[in-house]
């Protein structure tokens, strides 16, 4: 059943249901309609059968009903394809406290040994689990096994206790590669992550490239005695899987506390020595996250690959989840689209991929001196912060249509400098390049700024294109029209 829920929803997040529900259907009461049926799934499961599933919290015609269950069921379907899990081996089970029971016993050295006796098939016969370690077990408890290494995990829930409701400043974190991430505030948390996922990723394509011609090699004389051999005794994954593990308990022991830096404040990374929590005026009252699910592979470097950047930030994601909730935070997610390349400054914003080099952000505005210079992870996160209160740009908005709405602010922003009416002409794919001043003539008789060569003899490094033939377009189409514009 786990398996089959879980295989549902990733179906779901992989085909973008909520988003296309989203753009499919504006009224606010379909929408709500739409969700809720895709939340439950009894109404997934009449929705499939053909049937109307019933709301009773969401008022709405039962001809709007339709028309959504119809358009579900399709999109459903579509995602579900032919695809359905088949379980293998029962490798995990639930049990109450009435199936279970915890005895200690005393061992030979005269130390304790807690074991936990677990109901079997035979009747009277419990099998002894012993533990590692004493711990608490009690309630609802998962047996998990693990037969690889011929042992098994005891899953105890424990309650959490909350802490009080946070009230700080919100604060927006971007996902890095060289550390875990960046808040809105400039602050780098987890700067040992970078050299962590970089060995994991070296050592990967170490062997990778070895195995691949060892592979090659048993290609060629496919059945000898060699070939065998190497089948067996270099091309086995049972080194390979547990090296991944160990780098990913690493990395996962660097996030965990920079996230816990995040959340519970800096000096308050180990609540379990009992340390004095922080005030909830020192921790955040909201943590905006990018909305992983719309941006995929956005991986920054060609050597750390996209698989594991990916892992690690989803990793990240769901562990800021838990810890936001224990925190008292509230936690948002933001579509990501353009923040490492939009300036930060709020009267410029001006959105170039020249704008970021490296590590680097430099606003290479070419229509006014802004020269806005930073760590380009502190205005992705600064911009993030920002589109929580956008109302244009929300988390299904597309990529394009993100860049569209950028464009148009920063000409709104041109213009109101200029003091005219410009008109974008959309020639190329870059909105600002090819605008047209429709009147150049400022209200002061002043030579508009505009027409200035961009500057581009700072530090950080050449941009690989510059940005250079924008004043030119410009200066043409402005003689086109004849205009009484002064290039100087
Ligand atoms: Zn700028």
């Amino acid at each position: 059943m786990d398996t089959c829920i879980r295989h549902i929803e990733s179906c779901f997040a992989r085909a973008d249901i909520k988003a296309k529900t989203w753009r499919q259907f504006t009224d606010e009461n379909e929408r709500h309609y739409a969700y809720a049926c895709l939340a439950r799934y009894s109404a997934i499961g009449q929705i499939m059968g053909g049937g109307i599933p019933e709301i009773p919290t969401v008022a709405i015609p039962p001809d709007a009903r339709a028309k959504i269950a119809s358009y579900l069921h399709r999109v459903i379907r579509d995602a579900l394809g032919s695809s359905w899990p088949t379980v293998v081996k029962a490798r995990s089970m639930s049990l109450d406290s009435s199936l279970y029971s915890v005895v200690d016993n005393e061992t030979a050295k005269g130390k304790t040994r807690r074991y936990v006796k677990v109901i079997s098939s035979t009747r009277n016969k419990r099998i002894s689990l012993p533990l590692s370690g004493i711990s608490r077990v009690s309630g609802n408890i998962r047996v998990v096994l693990d037969e690889e290494h011929k042992r098994a995990f005891i899953h105890v829930i424990y309650d959490v206790a909350r802490l009080p409701k946070a009230t700080g400043p919100a604060v927006a974190l971007d996902w890095g590669i060289t550390e875990v991430c960046t808040d809105s505030s400039g602050v780098h948390h987890g700067n040992e992550y970078g050299r962590a996922l970089r060995s994991m990723a070296e050592r990967r394509n170490k062997t990778g490239k070895a195995r691949n011609k060892l592979h090659a090699l048993s290609k060629r004389d496919a059945g000898s005695r060699r070939t065998k051999h190497i089948a067996r005794n270099n091309l086995g994954t049972k080194k390979q899987q547990a090296r991944t593990r160990r780098a990913r308990a690493q990395l996962k022991t660097i996030s965990g506390a920079a996230i816990k830096e995040v959340v519970y404040g800096d000096g308050n990374r180990t609540r379990a020595k009992k340390r004095v929590p922080q005030l909830p005026s020192q921790r955040p009252r909201e943590i905006i996250i990018e909305d992983l699910s719309r941006l995929q592979g956005k991986a920054r470097s060609k050597n750390i690959s996209r698989l594991c950047s990916s892992w690690a930030r989803n990793e990240n994601q769901e562990r800021i989840t838990v810890h936001a909730y224990v925190g008292g935070s509230g936690i948002k997610t933001v579509n990501a689209a353009y923040s490492s390349q939009t300036c930060p400054d709020p009267g410029c914003g001006y959105v170039h991929s020249d704008n970021r080099y490296g590590d680097v952000f430099h606003c290479r505005n070419p229509y006014w001196d802004c020269n806005w210079q930073g760590d380009v992870d502190h205005v992705a996160a600064m911009n993030l912060l920002n589109r929580i209160e956008d109302h244009e740009i929300n988390r299904f908005t597309p990529y394009g249509e993100v860049k569209k709405i950028l464009d148009e602010r920063f000409l709104r922003r041109l213009e109101s400098r200029v003091g005219a009416r410009i008109v974008p002409l959309g020639t190329t794919g870059n909105g600002v390049r090819g605008t047209c001043v429709e009147d150049g003539a400022t209200a002061h008789g002043r030579t508009p700024s505009i027409l200035r060569q961009p500057k581009l003899d700072v530090g950080g490094g050449q941009p690989p294109t510059r940005p250079s033939s924008v004043p030119v377009d410009r200066a043409e189409h402005a003689k086109a029209a004849g205009e009484r514009t002064a290039f100087s």
